[in-house]
């Protein structure tokens, strides 16, 4: 099979590697969907690809992107029961291996584990970005009949990371929330808000993405390119007092101040970009505000279904989210226009 490869500096390869078998405990995946996620970004244009930006790895040799795994298990291994996998089931895949036994491990946060995440698919492990993918049967999540392939891409990383931040900070539907960055998390973030009826304040810098914010049910646009006191500008919008609750998805330093500064007294504020760094006043930013300050790291296995099983209960579109569909062999174009960051998510279909 033929897997996309990030060989850093924003270089890509589409590799030939050997189908993968399962060992015991593994199944592998017919690839159906596999997103493209705002994470990867950082991994395409990092020098060393994905393995250099400090996840840990054990991989040599290049290693196939990908992190939003979708597809239908097609190979089951020696020691998995019929109620971790099934010839033919549709699943997600939750994109971390730690340990399968220490006390994060055993409540589904792999990412967490003890021991430190021993594989990050589609950076530190091969991932989705091609026909098969092998891993570990306690990593799947079944993918309801409702949502698409697509769909299930995108709960696997994007949509699912803004459903553990909302969860984190216990949005409610009387409460206004800004969200920085309306990337694929951040725009998920705005419709998942939304529907939850909360109030969203959108901000980008790109008026293209404000708009898809709009179409996805924002209440409230900000170009901070455009405004010179962003958190002014929220303020105005909240009767003085600030946001209730914000979420940066941006991972922008004066994004990230703004984002604490932009919340009322007692709110909260939950940082979800990778990367960069932040500089804040800790006194008059957070303690003499009563601010709560969220770090929030993707989900849980049990978090990315619950987020699957909210989005097809309500009826949620995710797959609008979508603007570009890809085959593996255009994955050189699709990463080149998703650098742009002004378009919607893409998702690559390998099979
Ligand atoms: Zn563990
Ligand atoms: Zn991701």
């Amino acid at each position: 099979m033929k897997g996309i490869v990030f060989k850093g500096n924003r270089e890509i390869e589409l590799m030939k590697f050997p189908d993968p078998t399962p060992g015991p405990g593994e199944v592998v995946l017919e690839i159906k969907a596999s997103g493209m996620c705002g994470s990867d970004l950082k991994f395409y244009r990092a020098a060393g690809g994905a393995s250099s930006l400090g996840l840990g790895s054990s991989h040599t040799g290049p290693l196939i992107a990908g992190h939003e795994p979708c597809g239908v298990v097609v190979a089951i291994g020696p020691d998995v029961s019929p109620k971790q996998a099934q010839i033919g089931q549709r699943v997600m895949q939750h994109h971390y291996r730690g340990c399968g036994a220490c006390d994060h491990c055993s409540t589904g946060w792999m990412q967490l584990c003890i021991e430190g995440v021993a594989e990050v698919y589609g950076a530190t492990g091969h991932g989705a970005h091609a026909k098969y993918m092998k891993c570990p049967a306690r990593t799947l999540v079944p993918l309801p009949d409702a949502l698409s392939f697509s769909a299930g891409a995108a709960i696997s990383c994007g949509t699912g990371t803004a459903w553990g931040a909302l969860q984190r900070l216990t949005l409610t539907a009387d409460q206004t929330i800004a969200v920085f960055g309306q990337g694929p998390v951040g725009l998920s973030a705005t419709l998942l808000a939304s529907q939850m009826g909360a109030r969203v304040i959108a901000l980008d810098v790109s008026d293209e993405r404000l708009n898809r914010a709009k179409a996805f049910g924002a209440h409230d646009l900000i170009n901070p390119l455009q405004t010179p006191d962003v958190v002014g500008a929220i303020r105005d919008l909240t009767h003085g007092r600030g946001a209730h609750a914000s979420l940066d998805a941006s991972s922008s330093p004066e994004a990230r101040a703004q984002a604490v500064r932009c919340v009322r007294t007692w709110g909260k504020a939950c940082f979800v970009g990778e990367g960069d760094s932040v500089t804040l006043d800790v006194s008059s930013d957070l303690l003499r505000r009563q601010v709560t300050l969220i770090g929030s790291w993707t989900f849980s296995t049990i978090g990315q279904a619950q987020c699957a099983e909210y989005v097809a209960d309500r009826g949620i579109e995710l797959d609008r989210l979508f603007t570009h569909q890809w085959r593996l062999d255009q994955a050189v174009e699709a990463y080149a226009l998703f650098d742009k960051q002004s378009s919607g998510k893409g998702v690559m279909l390998p099979s």
